[in-house]
């Protein structure tokens, strides 16, 4: 039976197909762009980039397919795909009528030309030179925020587009929520002492071609499919999704503390998975996506920490490694565990810890929601995350290239993403408690992740976005995001 039979959902979804058509050319140059294209391209493509966002414009608010929709949001009884397919398309299309065209191009050119001036900084440590740029995609961001509407503030519209229905109120009670339970048993971790021992695989270098095959290893370990997707090599490790079956991830070698190589891999296997679970008859409609960051960083999580970094997945690949890479030969496998879940406030979110990974949460969601109320200017923030950094993880970074200058997100033009990794770690905690803590260490154990995945692609891939995010997480977990089932995960790790 077919999920979609009511006749003007289906003209739809035919109309959307040139939509996906547009979106798979960006997301193709996206990867391009982050992978092969000469550094001198960026002219070029950041142009191209706006050009192709207009047509997609053009295309989305075009009359005949707003009328559609309209007539689709006329009928009763339309079941959940129908729904989500309106759903979907009702948010696309009122964010691209909302947001002016030139709003969208400066958009679009600004954070193409932001992301040279912000490589160049970070490698300099010059906030100067990515600050002029960063001014402008703060205006350019409350701007969008005016132009969509909110309740309450401005940063709600934004982290609306991130994840569906996310407000300032929420995204605060979430992490304050958590801010006081984190720095709870990260007190506890540092009384023990266990933890937080320093391991000398941090410091040990290691031969990039063994490393590449050992990725590639433990890909196939994982069943991550050769046929339909891929692993390159990028500055920052993504995921890209040009369809069921063209899922790309990239990761990066730098030559010491393997782990972060290895855990990149794993991090963007979940995201791919996801993308690759999902119900093939959803694929090029409007649904065929995964939902939100929050519910697809709670996949990648799930795979990097919650597997990754467990007892159990370090009996079963140390084998692998003592093979290929050798600097493990001399290590036993509690000490390899102990490396992989070692907890140490450092000033890097994506080198951070389980523990101490939400603090970064934290400090970036105090300054991105201070930057749009305009209570925060671009140039106090060197000053201001340094000292949160202190206040949060009792570390000053050392220059604005591990401070400020970090992360890739704001020259991306994106303010209002980084809530979502919190989600993330807080939907991963709640799946390994659907799964039952025992039984995760079972099927890892037992080298079973068909069983994990087949568990993930029931309760979430295969619907992609037909639900919004929490309507999902009732459905398949019994609640919404729920913060104490990340304080029990980290409890039952770190405390027992
Ligand atoms: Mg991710």
């Amino acid at each position: 039976m077919s999920k979609f039979s009511n006749p003007v959902v289906l003209k739809l979804i035919e109309k959307h197909r040139r939509l996906w058509a547009i979106r798979h050319a960006s997301a193709l140059m996206s990867w391009d762009t982050e992978t092969y294209m000469p550094r001198a391209g960026i002219d070029g493509r950041s142009y191209a980039s706006a050009e192709l966002e207009a047509l997609y414009q053009q295309a989305i608010t075009a009359p005949d397919v707003v009328a559609l929709l309209e007539a689709a949001e006329g009928f009763e009884g339309l079941n959940d795909y129908e729904r989500g397919v309106i759903r979907v398309m009702r948010r696309e299309v009122d964010r691209y009528t909302k947001i002016p065209a030139q709003l969208l191009y400066r958009l679009e050119r600004t954070s193409g030309l932001a992301f040279e001036a912000w490589r160049e900084a970070r490698e300099k440590s010059e906030f100067s030179k990515f600050s002029p740029y960063l001014k402008e995609l703060v205006e350019i961001n409350r701007k969008i925020a005016e132009a969509l509407g909110y309740r309450e503030e401005p940063y709600d519209a934004l982290l609306d587009l991130h994840e569906e229905g996310l407000t300032t109120g929420e995204a605060s009670r979430v992490l304050e929520g958590i801010r006081g339970e984190l720095k709870r048993i990260y007190e506890r971790v540092s009384a023990d002492g266990y933890y937080i021992r320093p391991s000398a695989l941090e410091e040990a270098s290691y031969d990039t071609g063994a490393m590449g095959q050992v990725n590639r290893a433990v890909l196939e370990m994982l069943g991550y499919p050769a046929d339909r997707a891929r692993l390159d090599v990028s500055p920052h490790p993504f995921t890209i999704e040009l369809g069921i079956d063209d899922v790309r991830i990239t990761t990066r070698y730098e030559g010491r503390d393997f782990k972060r190589s290895l855990f990149s891999v794993i991090h963007e296997f979940g995201h791919a998975t996801y993308a690759l679970q999902i119900d093939r008859e959803l694929f090029m409609t409007p649904i065929g996506d995964g939902v939100s960051l929050g519910i697809h960083e709670g996949q990648s999580r799930f795979w990097e920490n919650v597997i990754g970094r467990s007892r159990e997945f370090a009996t079963l690949v140390k084998p692998l490694l003592d093979e290929k890479l050798k600097l493990t030969r001399g290590t036993d496998v509690e000490e390899l565990y102990r490396y992989f879940a070692l907890v140490k406030p450092q000033p890097v979110r994506t080198e951070a810890d389980e523990l101490t990974y939400n603090l970064h949460i934290i400090l970036r969601f105090e300054l991105e929601k201070g930057m749009i109320r305009g209570e925060v200017k671009v140039d106090e923030l060197p000053e201001l995350w340094n000292r949160m950094s202190e206040e949060l993880l009792g570390i000053r970074p050392r220059n604005d290239a591990e401070g400020v200058l970090q992360d890739i997100h704001w020259a991306h033009g994106s303010i209002g993403y980084f809530p979502t990794y919190t989600l993330g770690n807080i939907v991963a905690a709640m799946m390994w408690s659907a799964i039952g803590k025992e039984r995760v260490k079972e099927l890892v154990a037992g080298s079973r992740f068909g069983e994990i995945k087949e568990f993930m692609k029931e309760r979430v891939h295969i619907y992609g976005a037909t639900y919004q995010p929490r309507e999902l997480l009732m459905k398949s977990f019994g609640s919404s995001y729920s913060p104490d089932a990340l304080i029990s995960y980290l409890s039952a790790k770190y405390l027992s």
